[in-house]
């Protein structure tokens, strides 16, 4: 199964992927997550993406869409694979349909988690991530002790573009670059809406419905 999922920073995008990767046996591919690694490996790459996303902007496409294109072409995708961060620009998302048209493959449901823009900021100013395994925590929700992972015993931080003044300007980028399209891909039957608030299983459960659907 192919699957993109869509929705604004702090919906919970990288928490479901997870999951539903190991549910359905499909590679979870986060664009955020690829960029981060090539910052902490001090690439050019991660150099050159940094500056944009300590200012909560977008990487370039050209520099998004050559990663992901990239990241497709291996092996353990060709099962399927669940995008999690990526298309976030209309071109991005014409770039995929072009990639995919070579491929003779198509994408089979684009869900989009919906969460309001209060409840978000808040589930944001909260997390916190596992240095070692990459594992998801919210502050208030979770039982942390010592800044520790509770599954690794790895070190949790606050990503840089998790302080309030970044996240905001994610939100405005969001809502500007990012939520056209929605439409893009409602025009094409492929979108499904999901509320993202409740329980991180009632919510997997609702997005594993939509891709029943
Ligand atoms: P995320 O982990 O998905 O919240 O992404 C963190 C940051 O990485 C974003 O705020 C952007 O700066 C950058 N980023 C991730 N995915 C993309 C994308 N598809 N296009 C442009 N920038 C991206």
């Amino acid at each position: 199964m192919r699957i993109i999922l869509f929705g604004p920073p702090g919906v919970g995008k990288g928490t479901q992927a997870k999951i539903l990767s190991n549910d359905l046996k499909i590679v979870h591919i986060a664009s955020g997550d690829i960029l981060r690694a090539a910052i902490a490996n001090g690439t050019e790459l991660g150099k050159k993406a940094k500056t944009f996303m300590d200012r909560g902007e977008l990487v370039p496409d050209e520099v998004v869409i050559g990663i992901i294109q990239d990241r497709l072409k291996e092996k353990d995708a060709a099962n399927g694979f669940i995008l999690d961060g990526f298309p976030r620009t209309l071109p991005q998302a014409e770039a995929l349909d072009k990639v995919f048209a070579k491929a003779g493959i198509k994408v089979d449901r684009v869900v989009s988690m919906e969460v309001d823009k209060e409840v978000l900021l808040k589930r944001l100013t909260a997390r916190r991530v596992c240095r070692k395994c990459g594992a998801i925590y919210n502050l208030s929700a979770d039982k942390i002790e010592n800044s520790k992972c509770p599954k690794c015993g790895g070190e949790l931080y606050q990503r840089d573009d998790d302080k309030e003044e970044t996240i905001l300007r994610r939100f405005e980028v969001y809502q500007n670059q990012t939520r056209p399209v929605k439409g893009y891909y409602a025009g094409k039957k492929l979108l499904v809406e999901v509320d993202g608030i409740g329980e991180i299983r009632d919510v997997t459960d609702r997005l594993s419905r939509a891709l029943r659907q």
